[in-house]
């Protein structure tokens, strides 16, 4: 099937109380590796691709291009959807959404509420009437977020119920204690929050930061309300330090195939494991009957662009 929107597979993993998982995208090496251990688990996926490294990679439409064959050609059974993560500005986010890209996050959470809410419209305005859906963020994640390490601000319920209500987002990150980058100490998440936000709107919910929270915290977390859960660091690690072990026991070998294939299969297995621990296996079966949201059935029906 062509790429998907959030809209396709975020509300039916909200009803089934599981999370889809958002695994990023760090080189290309990462698009085969997540598509492999997503097939696998025959489980619906997002790729995110973070602004900060649209440019490395070559530019939206070398990213969109290389997503929809390897798409086509590897993974054609499982709803994937490609995402920009924390998208800087309302042109970046608009430039995806030209390219290709079935999803875009405008990430506005340093914002005061009032501008968050007044850009994140205009972006949902533009990606809706062109088919993509829109994440907004709300709160702040801990940790390193583009370069600039920040603490942890917990949403604010009220302002998320704004927000959802105000801009039609079609899903809401919501900073409840997590953290980007690896944790130091034990992540505190905020459950009780997270059952009143949850309780309060529709909109399905996202958690950054999702490497290094406990298995059981993680569970919980996405029963109480989390339908996207975002994933980065984690494989990234597995990929350092496989190809570090690799090379160190095999000194005589350069030949990048067997050492990137190293890291390739380290980011393959993480994925896999992350996408049972969010109850995600075989779910792309439910999409036979495709769940959709109103807005993308409507673009559906006349041309796009
Ligand atoms: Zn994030």
């Amino acid at each position: 099937m062509p790429l998907v929107t959030l809209c396709e597979v975020l509300p039916e993993a909200k009803r089934h109380r599981y999370a889809v998982g958002q695994f990023n995208v760090n080189d290309f090496l990462w698009i085969p590796a997540i598509l492999e251990a997503a097939v696998a688990e025959y489980a619906p996926v997002i790729l995110g691709v973070s602004d900060r490294l649209v440019d490395y990679l070559g530019g939206f439409r070398s990213i969109v291009m290389a997503t929809q064959i390897l798409v086509e050609e590897h993974a054609a059974d499982i709803p994937v959807v490609l995402h920009l993560d924390h998208g800087r500005t309302v042109e970046r986010c608009k430039a995806a959404v030209d390219a290709g890209f079935t999803s875009v996050m405008f990430d506005g959470s340093h914002l005061p509420l009032d501008k968050n809410i007044a850009l994140t419209r205009a972006i949902v305005e533009y990606a809706h009437a062109r088919g993509v859906s829109v994440e907004a963020e709300i709160g702040q994640v801990g940790g390193i977020e583009d370069g600039v390490v920040s603490g942890i601000v917990y949403a604010n319920p009220d302002d998320c119920v704004r927000m959802a209500g105000e801009t039609k987002v079609d899903a809401l990150a919501v900073a409840l204690g997590s953290v980007h980058g690896p944790y130091t100490g034990e992540p505190k998440i905020d459950f009780e929050r997270l059952s009143v936000v949850a309780e309060k709107i529709e909109t399905p919910l996202v958690l950054h930061g999702g490497s290094g929270i406990p298995r059981e915290h993680m569970q919980l977390a996405i029963f109480l309300g989390y339908s996207k859960v975002n994933v980065n660091t984690e494989c990234s690690i597995a990929f350092r330090d496989a190809v570090q072990h690799f090379i160190s026991s095999n000194p005589e070998i350069y030949e990048p195939r067997f050492i990137l294939g190293a890291g390739r299969e380290a980011i393959a297995e993480t994925v896999q494991r992350k996408i049972v621990e969010f109850g995600a296996a075989k779910r792309a079966q439910a999409f036979g009957n495709r769940a959709t949201c109103n807005m993308i059935e409507r673009q559906r029906s006349s041309p796009r662009r």
